[in-house]
């Protein structure tokens, strides 16, 4: 049977909660041996500590990176207790058993998302803890291993309940996570290490996160989700803060970050712009003099969708865009930032959640993108392409005009963020229709224009806003029928990647209909 825990190693970088701990752990009677920065903090608060060094009878040299790595430690914490062999090399050797180690890593994730220099990032690989981890965690039927301060309170608790023993219970839960924290660990390593030498494609590459939340349930009722969070820091839902409402759910998540993409694609530099998302895709995208016209534009391309909808705003939010919000059911805002006045008057809204971050991502940013198929993942580049005008080939007689051109790109960032077939009608800066997921390009052309013209009788507006609209399609037109019904709904140019067999005859209808088209060279399919 196992004996009381009666020695600790305590090596910890994030130094929160530890005192307490270990008065907890000394109370009980445990001994404690630590590492240079931990020990001075321990006897600082008055705790009783033995140096590791004054174990092994070497100092911690190498800047560190030498300090645990000695057969005293490990062979205290890799020894089995009921194993005679194990104990007699224990005694020959003068090696002392570790019932408990408490260690949480050199923050790598934290140092590289702060844009350190590769020396600093390579400095900030902790080598002994991960090693003095797993030793643990695989001797958990012997020794209880901590890696997360959240497990402190239940350690003692433990041990409170089985008479200074930990139960085995908690001993393989803790080996579990234990695990877990040094595969993300080594996983955020090789990331960084595959971005700093530019490996172009992605290949032997390790996938892991950190739990962030426990999620209520995932995309329906009956599944079981969580959040997990990759370390980069990027501005968005993963980082964010959240000021009001319930937790977010795994399909509100989904949304904000779908969201808060999109309109990450507007310049704030440039002019407030606002996103509104339905499941994954726009109901209405818009530019506008104020953030306030913006919403109100984007709002008004389809107002029945916008309903229960997930906002985000490239500008942070004042308090007239706030009342204006607050006439509608919204389940989420995020925006990189909100002014006090705007929070007071989403503070009468207690369901709306409100989420600020430090700024927008940068759609050229590089990293992975994820899907799971049955058996695996297919991993790729995030699409982070982007065009500009200069990248855009005129293949019509007429050439779009500055306006149709202002609206074409405006277009294009929208259908980069719609599901494929994506078309998005766009006039004068925000859009007019959206048709998104659909099997057939044509269909997508026709839903995105009877959107609009829904739209426009809802409004009491004379004629369809697709009229004298531009549209986008994410994908080129492979006959000529999808664009031709765009230029019957109204659409006078098009921006599209070109790249059909049948390109000449597109261009041909599109000539003959007066239209002004251009191809990017690049498709954004989202799927
Ligand atoms: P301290 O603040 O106590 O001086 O250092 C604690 C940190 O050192 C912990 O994050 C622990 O994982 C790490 N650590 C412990 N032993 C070693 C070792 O032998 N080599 C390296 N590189 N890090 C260690």
């Amino acid at each position: 049977a196992l004996a009381p825990v009666r020695r600790a190693l305590l090596s910890v970088s994030d130094k929160s909660g530890l005192v307490d701990f270990a008065r907890g752990l000394t109370e009980r009677g445990v001994a404690l041996l630590s590492t240079g920065g931990t020990a001075s903090l321990l006897r600082q608060a008055g705790l009783a500590v033995t140096d590791v060094a004054d174990v092994t009878g070497f100092p911690e040299m190498m800047d560190g990176r030498v300090k645990t790595l000695h057969p005293k430690v490990h062979g205290g914490l890799l020894a089995l207790r009921d194993n005679a062999d194990h104990v007699a090399a224990m005694e020959t050797h003068g090696i002392a058993p570790i019932d408990l180690l408490v260690v949480n890593l050199y923050p790598f994730e934290a140092t590289v998302a702060k844009g350190a220099d590769y020396d600093t990032c390579i400095e900030n690989i902790d080598i002994g803890g991960p090693a003095m981890i797993r030793a643990a965690a695989k001797n958990h039927a012997h020794v209880a291993v901590v890696v997360d301060t959240e497990d402190y309170a239940g350690v003692l608790a433990d041990m409170d309940a089985h008479e200074g023993k930990t139960s085995l219970a908690l001993r393989r839960t803790l080996a579990q996570r234990a695990y877990a924290r040094t595969a993300a660990y080594d996983a955020a390593v090789s990331t960084w290490l595959a971005a700093a030498i530019d490996e172009p494609a992605p290949r032997r590459r390790a996938f892991a996160g950190t739990l962030a939340q426990t999620l209520r349930y995932g995309e329906n009722p009956h599944q079981a989700a969580a959040f997990y969070t990759d370390g980069s820091q990027r501005p968005g839902v993963a980082t964010a803060k959240q000021w009001q409402g319930k937790e977010l759910s795994y399909n509100n998540i989904n949304d904000t970050d779908a969201a808060f993409e999109l309109v990450a694609e507007f310049d704030p530099a440039g002019a407030p712009a606002c996103a509104i998302i339905k499941h994954a895709n726009p109901c209405g995208v818009a530019r506008g003099a104020t953030m306030l016209e913006a919403y109100r534009r984007a709002y008004d391309c389809d107002r029945t969708s916008a309903f229960g909808g997930i906002i985000a705003l490239n500008r942070p939010l004042d308090a007239a865009t706030a009342e204006e919000i607050c006439q509608i059911f919204t389940e989420v805002v995020i925006a990189p930032g909100a002014d006090e006045a705007a929070r007071a008057v989403f503070a009468a809204k207690k369901n709306l959640r409100l989420l600020t971050t430090e700024g927008l991502p940068d759609p050229r940013a590089a990293g992975l993108a994820f899907r799971q198929v049955a058996g695996g993942f297919l991993v790729q580049d995030r699409d982070n392409g982007v065009i500009s005008a200069v990248d855009l080939k005129v293949v019509t007689k007429r050439t779009p005009s500055e306006a149709e051109l202002a609206d074409l790109l405006f277009a294009w960032k929208v259908a980069k963020h719609v599901k494929s077939n994506a078309i998005v009608y766009v006039k004068d800066g925000a859009t007019v229709g959206v048709g998104a997921g659909q099997m057939s390009r044509v269909d997508s052309t026709r839903i995105a224009a009877r959107k609009s013209a829904d739209m426009a009788e809802a409004l009491g507006l004379a004629e369809p806003t697709v009229k004298g609209s531009v549209v986008a399609s994410d994908a080129f037109f492979p006959f000529p029928d999808g664009l031709m019904t765009a230029a019957e709904a109204g659409a006078t140019a098009v921006i599209q990647p070109g790249g059909s067999m049948r390109d000449a005859d597109v261009i041909a209808a599109a000539d003959a209909a007066g239209l002004a088209m251009v191809f990017t060279g690049q498709r954004h399919f989202r799927h």
